[in-house]
């Protein structure tokens, strides 16, 4: 079998995702990209029931290797981000709560923390397009420039990353922050962070990298 522990950590990342509440039923998928392999959730399989052989494999001309299932309806959107995002190796695409929230009010998640630096900023939102279509993966694919995460509107939300783990972070924080803004925005008018500042997070946050790097090397 190929790709057997990437089809494993596959499993054991849904299985969190249904666990924190990030998908319910066979709402989403996942997939992780080595050279010119796909490897895929199935379309529509509850993830309690998924072993590995159900993960499929792909060309880079969706063409199957490895697996007997319907391969997620939104290989397109899965493939059309690892062609415009090359640093890419693993997408999570949810409909969690708060994003799928916010998804329907604004056309943007603003800077209300300074962790959506880890996001590429304030996080656009896609315009709905019916979901596996080619024209919903065109609408999240312009809007992921620059960034490492979309909301889709009425829809859910889509994060990259160099791996999977960092990808379901992403997806994590991200729901954190969706959470945060709705909370604010029935309080009161929430204050936003500015560009300048935004930068001077992101300094800091590499500062803070590499102090505990130097360290962590001595200890
Ligand atoms: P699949 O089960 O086909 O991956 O679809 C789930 C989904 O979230 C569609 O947008
Ligand atoms: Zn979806």
């Amino acid at each position: 079998m190929l790709y057997k522990s990437e089809r494993e950590l596959i499993i054991t990342t849904l299985q969190r995702m249904v666990e924190i509440g990030l998908v319910v039923n066979t709402a989403g998928n996942v997939s992780i990209k080595i050279d010119d392999h796909y490897i895929i959730t199935p379309s529509g399989v509850t993830y309690e029931y998924l072993v590995p052989a159900d993960i499929l494999v792909m060309d880079g001309n969706k063409k199957i290797i490895e697996g007997d299932l319907l391969p997620s309806s939104e290989t397109d959107l899965h493939y059309s981000l690892y062609e415009s995002c090359k640093d890419a190796h693993a997408i999570v695409h949810t409909h969690s709560l708060y994003a799928t929230a916010v998804s329907t009010i604004t056309n943007e998640l603003p800077a209300i923390h300074y962790q959506i630096t880890d996001l590429g900023g304030p996080v656009p939102v896609a315009s709905y397009e019916t979901f596996g279509s080619p024209e919903l993966a065109a609408a999240v694919t312009e809007k992921i420039a620059g960034k490492n995460a979309v909301l889709m509107q009425n829809h859910g939300a889509v994060t990259i990353g160099s791996n999977l783990k960092i990808a379901l972070e992403r997806s994590i924080l991200l729901e954190w922050l969706s959470s945060l803004y709705l909370i604010s925005l029935q309080s009161g008018q929430p204050s936003l962070i500015d560009n300048r500042k935004l930068k001077d997070a992101v300094l800091q946050k590499q500062k803070y990298m590499k102090l505990r790097q130097d360290t962590n090397k001595k200890s």
